[in-house]
């Protein structure tokens, strides 16, 4: 099918909605138009089908044995986004009175923050708000008495990420929407992880949550059936019609990930990339990194052109190469170049082509 092969790719550097694997997108579209010689397009067929079934078993399966998952923690695929998380997460696990901790390092975080204090006390035990997030907090005091300590692992808008989780007597409650699936994960630190899929996982339409079940239950409040994570649990995400499509993309890119070595082959990947780019950042008199070194973001990778009016000259020479996304978030500006785990070495190798002989043309 002629059709399933793009005519000319691009190097995707967006930050999300971003890249899928090529072999993805083509199972993918062939997917669509039918599936498993069904002669019937995955979109016109039950949740509750024998092939759907199928995928959604592999989706769970594979979710287990890519972050070696223990048995008393649930996978749920669910919508409503990572942001529903920010409420959710507080809804389920955060008692009347009781309180829980935050640590601000960006636009997510501090949303986050403002949804859980409708349910109970948040203290915010650090934030680097006052450097535009431009860092990680370390050293922070985790009060004894938190309910959980939430962390947003990586900062896709600003260009941090949490290098190493702290060790803690509650369990942490992750937002890993950019980084889900890019490292090995000490699991038993966490009790809730929650990921926004179209960033390093599929498209988007589904949340990714995993939850250790031992922490649920423990709210007085009523909860909307539709957002109490029991509901979900028992009926294994399809307690109403799951989004589909984006669940069967999710689990292709997991088979994807196993086929290419799992977590750990996926971190060395991802910290070849981000060396390469960051030297070049480093190299460049041209250019400046944006976050401090020690919490650089293997994901997000974010700069500024050194005379910020070279920008748009630097953008049109990437755009030339075949280099889009590049454009930073609005609450930074500057540059941003993502390289989430499909992004393959060979396109940073040709951004860090462009940054050089930007260098020599203009330098
Ligand atoms: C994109 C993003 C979100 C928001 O995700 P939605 O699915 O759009 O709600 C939350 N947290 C992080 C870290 C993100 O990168």
């Amino acid at each position: 099918m002629a059709v399933l092969t793009q005519k000319k790719k691009k190097h995707n550097f967006f930050a999300g909605p971003a890249i899928l694997p090529v072999p993805v997108l083509e199972q993918a579209a062939a997917a669509v138009v039918e599936f498993e010689g069904m002669g019937l397009s995955l979109l016109e067929i039950s949740h509750r089908s024998k092939q759907f079934s199928a995928v959604m078993d592999e989706a769970f399966a594979s979710t287990r044995s890519l972050l070696n998952l223990p048995d008393n923690y649930e996978v749920l695929f669910l919508t409503g986004g990572a942001s529903s998380q920010f409420f959710m997460t507080a809804m389920n696990l955060l008692p009347q009175g009781k309180k829980a901790g935050y640590l601000n390092t960006g636009t997510w975080s501090d949303k986050a923050i403002k949804e859980a204090k409708l349910f109970g006390e948040v203290i915010e035990v650090g934030s680097s708000k006052e450097e535009n997030f431009n860092y990680i907090p370390k050293d922070y005091e985790v009060p004894g008495d938190l309910e959980y300590l939430h962390l947003t692992s990586n900062n896709t808008i600003f260009g941090t990420q949490i290098q190493s989780f702290p060790t803690v007597e509650m369990p942490i409650v992750c937002d890993m929407s950019s980084d889900i699936f890019s490292r090995p994960l000490d699991i038993e630190k966490f009790g809730l992880i929650y990921a926004g899929a179209q960033k390093n996982l599929g498209p988007a339409g589904t949340t990714l949550v995993i939850v250790n079940k031992d922490l649920l239950g423990k709210v007085n409040r009523a909860i909307p059936t539709m957002l109490d994570y029991n509901t979900h649990i028992k009926k294994q995400s399809s307690f109403n019609t799951p989004p589909v499509y984006p669940i069967y993309v999710c689990m292709l890119t997991m088979r994807w990930l196993k086929e290419n070595g799992g977590v750990a082959a996926m971190q060395e990947r991802n910290e070849e990339k981000a060396a390469l780019l960051y030297d070049e950042i480093d190299r460049n008199d041209l250019f400046k990194g944006y976050a401090h070194v020690d919490d650089r973001s293997r994901m997000n990778v974010t700069f500024t052109n050194t005379n910020p009016e070279q920008e748009a000259d630097f953008l049109a020479m990437a755009a030339e190469a075949d280099c889009v996304g590049l454009k930073g978030h609005r609450s930074v500006g500057g540059l941003r170049a993502s390289i989430y785990n499909a992004l393959d070495i060979s396109s940073v190798e040709v951004l860090v082509d462009v940054m050089k002989e930007f260098g020599r043309v203009k330098g």
